[in-house]
């Protein structure tokens, strides 16, 4: 790839696409887009990253946000422990490095939630230390390039695709390792055709040659998830409903929930569970909707339930209370968006 690399480079002065994170070499930016950008696509990232720096524009700004803003701000990224790591992170450069971001590698890697991958970004496009980015963009634009029929789910894959960029890296690493990944994301594409005939490496790809680039990269097969059944109630009273904070430990906790149920429950039995909120007028079959995680499916059939009067007021909210002030996670969003229909 060597004689490739000031043709990659070239491509990417060129054709880079203009992105709020690169408008300058602040480490702060590339830090929260980095860590937004794991597992979600640029164009999803870009309103998350303009909210959240709108309302954290510093590190100390960081250091200090409650955990209910905080989560409320990266409602809807998923992964809510990322943005708990952030906050410690930043707590902990304001103590340990007075409020500065650290520049080497070395001290990089020991902040919260930061590893390898986000170190070497950080690291090479602020500060201009060699450092290698390995990312699924990159291995897949390697494997497609080399032919190279190694499983990139296997540590020694990486670090081999790791050494062999290290030795062909030019003498600016940040702008070598944003040009591969973007690479990766606009052209050599993971779903799709790739656009061969506009990428800068097309001369010496191998699957170029052979028409093979739909074998790149081989990875283990994904695990297959386990599915949980659950039976979401909402209460509503007076266009106001019910939500609750979620419990450590635990998937998604600290973050808000309608009342939910192990289990798909008859109709009868969600009229009993109801009573805990006052009398029930109705009740109403709503969606059934499917949340994928990671390694959990959430199988979830709801129920409105309508009432004449409630035990607890101040435990009601307006729905766009619930949109302002909560941090209400994806999973449960489709039945937020059923109840505004209801009360229209
Ligand atoms: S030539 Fe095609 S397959 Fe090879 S790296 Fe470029 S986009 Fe990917």
């Amino acid at each position: 790839m060597d004689d490739y690399v000031s043709n990659l480079e070239s491509w990417f002065i060129k054709n880079r696409r203009e992105l709020p994170w690169r408008m300058d070499k602040n480490p702060y930016h590339v830090w929260i887009s980095e860590i937004m950008l794991q597992q979600t696509r640029i164009e999803a990232v870009l309103s998350y990253y303009e909210r959240f720096m709108k309302e954290l524009p510093t590190i100390s700004s960081l250091a200090d946000v409650s955990e209910d803003k905080l989560l409320k701000l990266w409602q809807g990224l998923g992964y809510y422990n990322r943005a708990r790591n952030l906050k410690r992170a930043a707590v902990m450069i304001m103590e340990e490095y007075g409020g500065v971001f650290p520049t080497r590698y070395s001290e990089i890697i020991q902040l919260p939630g930061i590893g390898e991958y986000t170190a070497s970004a950080i690291s090479s496009i602020c500060f201009g230390e060699r450092q290698v980015t390995v990312d699924g963009n990159v291995m897949r634009v390697f494997t497609r390039f080399y032919n190279d029929f190694s499983n990139i789910s296997k540590d020694r894959t990486r670090v081999m695709i790791h050494d062999k960029l290290l030795s062909v890296m030019g003498g600016n690493p940040g702008r070598f390792n944003e040009a591969l990944m973007e690479l990766g994301e606009v052209v050599c594409i993971p779903n799709g055709i790739p656009k061969c005939s506009i990428c800068p490496l097309r001369e010496g790809c191998q699957s170029n040659k052979n028409c093979n680039y739909f074998m790149f990269p081989v990875k283990d097969e994904k695990r297959i998830k386990e599915e949980v059944e659950m039976t979401v109630i909402i209460p509503v009273w007076n266009d106001k409903t019910f939500v609750r904070k979620r419990k450590k430990p635990g998937l998604l906790h600290n973050l808000y929930e309608f009342y939910n149920v192990v289990g798909n429950i008859t109709m009868k039995d969600v009229k009993d569970v109801s009573k805990e909120f006052g009398k029930v007028e109705r009740i109403k079959k709503s969606i059934c909707y499917t949340h994928v995680f990671t390694h959990k499916k959430w199988k979830m059939q709801a129920y409105f339930v309508f009432l004449e009067s409630v035990d607890c007021r101040s435990l009601f909210y307006s729905i766009s209370d619930i949109e302002n002030s909560f941090a209400l996670p994806t999973a449960f969003s489709p039945f937020l968006y059923q109840l505004k229909e209801e009360l229209k």
